[in-house]
C-alpha cells in the first residue's frame, strides 16, 4: 500500500495542470471561508452549541437512533440502521433494483461505502448531479474535497471531460453549466430512484436536513418515486432548530456567501401524483460506534475547513486519502475504512496543527493523527 500511495502522490506532483488547480482553489476557497466567517459571526457560537449537542447525541447513539426512528417512521418512510458497508449495499440494491435508472446527489456516506461503483458495477444506471461529482464520475474518480468535489479540475480540465458526454462546444463555465443542465433534465424525469445524503436529522420531528448549492437535490429527492437517503449515526441533533444550525455553521466555514438552499423533508406527500411514494433511510454505523479512541472525529460536520488549510493537501490534494482526504480523513479512513492505509496516510502530517486552528469544532486533529502514527487506535 505505501508504494501505491507514493506512486499517487508522485503523480499528483508530476501532474502540473492539478497542481495549479488544486493551489488556486485551495487558495481562493480558503479566502472565501474568512469572508464568510466574517459576514455571520455567529456561526462561532452557533458551532460551539452543535457540538454540545452532538456530544449528548452521542454518548448512547443507539438510544439516540430509536428516539429519532420513533419520530421519523409513519407513512411511507423506512429507517434502516446498518452496522457495515456490506450490509447498506446489498441493501440499497435490493430497493433499486438492477434495471433501475438512478439520479443521486454529493453524499460522502455514498462515497465511504463506495455506492456508486457497486451500483454501476450490478448494471444500474448512476448519474451524479452534483456538477463536481459529475465531473469525477466522468473520469472515474474520487472527490478530492469533502465540500467541493472536483477542487483540482482547472476549467480547461473539465471542458475536456465534459465534451464527450455533452459534444457541445463550450467556451466558459457558464456554457458548461447550461449544456450539463440540459444533458441532466431527462435524467431527472426518467430515474425511478433518487439518493441523496443527509447533513442533518432532527429527533424532534423526525426531519431530515439537507444543503444543495446548485437545486439538483430539490430534483434528486422529489421526482422518482423511490428515494434513498444515505447518511451516519453522528448526524443526528436533538432538535429541528439544532439540525438547520449545524447545516449553516457547516456552509459558513465551507467558506459560501449563503447555502443556496437548505431542503427539509418532513415525510411522504399524502397525494402522490407528485413527490415519492417511498423514502428509506440507511443509517450507517460502519464502525463508528465501536470506535472508542478516536471518538472525537464524530464531530467533526465535513465543512472542510481544515483541508483548505494544509500545506500538504495544496501540495497533492485528494492523493493525500483514501475517500476522506487530508488530515481528518486520516482518522475518518481508520473508523471506517483501512487501519493500515490510516497508518500509512499518517506519516504524511507535518503535525504543523492549522488544521485544529481553523476546525470548527475545535477537533485535535494532530493529536488524533499522532495517535494512528503510534498506532494507539
Ligand atoms: S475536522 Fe473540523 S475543519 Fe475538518 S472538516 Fe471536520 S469540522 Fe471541518
Amino acid at each position: 500500500m505505501f508504494s501505491h500511495l507514493h506512486r499517487r502522490i508522485l503523480f499528483s506532483l508530476r501532474d502540473d495542470d492539478l497542481r495549479k488547480g488544486s493551489k488556486e482553489a485551495t487558495r481562493e476557497e480558503f479566502k472565501n471561508r474568512h469572508g464568510s466567517i466574517e459576514r455571520h459571526p455567529y456561526a462561532v457560537k452557533w458551532a460551539e452549541e452543535i457540538k454540545e449537542k452532538k456530544k449528548v447525541m452521542l454518548e448512547d447513539p443507539l438510544k439516540s437512533i430509536e428516539s429519532f426512528r420513533k419520530s421519523f417512521e409513519g407513512r411511507g418512510k423506512y429507517l434502516h440502521f446498518l452496522r457495515s458497508a456490506d450490509e447498506a449495499r446489498e441493501l440499497i440494491l435490493n430497493i433499486v433494483g438492477n434495471e433501475s435508472t438512478v439520479v443521486k446527489s454529493k453524499s460522502l456516506v455514498g462515497e465511504e461505502i463506495e455506492l456508486r461503483h457497486f451500483l454501476e458495477g450490478k448494471g444500474v444506471k448512476l448519474y451524479e448531479t452534483d456538477l463536481g461529482e459529475f465531473l469525477v464520475q466522468l473520469v472515474n474518480g474520487r472527490p478530492a474535497h469533502m465540500v467541493t468535489p472536483a477542487v483540482n479540475m482547472t476549467e480547461r480540465r473539465a471542458r475536456e471531460v465534459l465534451y464527450p458526454v455533452v459534444k457541445k462546444r463550450m467556451d466558459d463555465v457558464v456554457s458548461m453549466v447550461l449544456e450539463v443542465r440540459h444533458f441532466m433534465r431527462d435524467k431527472f424525469l426518467s430515474a425511478n430512484v433518487g439518493i441523496i445524503g443527509a447533513n442533518a436529522l432532527a429527533v424532534d420531528t423526525g426531519s431530515i436536513v439537507f444543503i444543495t448549492n446548485e437545486g439538483n437535490g430539490a430534483l434528486t429527492s422529489t421526482l422518482p418515486e423511490k428515494i434513498i437517503v444515505i447518511t451516519s449515526i453522528e448526524k443526528i441533533y436533538p432538535t429541528l432548530q439544532d439540525a438547520i444550525k449545524a447545516c449553516v455553521v457547516q456552509t459558513v466555514y465551507a467558506g459560501f456567501r449563503n447555502t443556496t438552499y437548505i431542503h427539509i423533508i418532513n415525510g411522504v406527500p399524502v397525494d402522490t401524483s407528485n413527490g415519492p411514494r417511498e423514502i428509506h433511510l440507511i443509517m450507517l454505523d460502519n464502525n463508528r460506534i465501536r470506535d472508542d479512541s478516536l471518538k472525537e472525529t464524530l464531530y467533526c460536520i465535513k465543512c472542510g475547513s481544515c483541508q483548505l488549510s494544509c500545506p500538504i493537501f495544496s501540495e497533492v490534494d485528494g492523493s493525500w486519502g483514501h475517500i476522506y482526504t487530508a488530515a481528518i480523513g486520516i482518522p475518518w479512513t481508520a473508523i471506517t475504512g483501512d487501519r493500515s492505509i490510516a497508518r500509512d496516510l499518517s506519516y504524511l502530517c507535518l503535525q504543523c496543527g492549522r488544521c485544529r486552528e481553523v476546525c470548527p469544532m475545535k477537533i485535535d486533529i494532530p493529536g488524533l493523527i499522532l495517535k494512528i502514527k503510534r498506532g494507539r487506535f
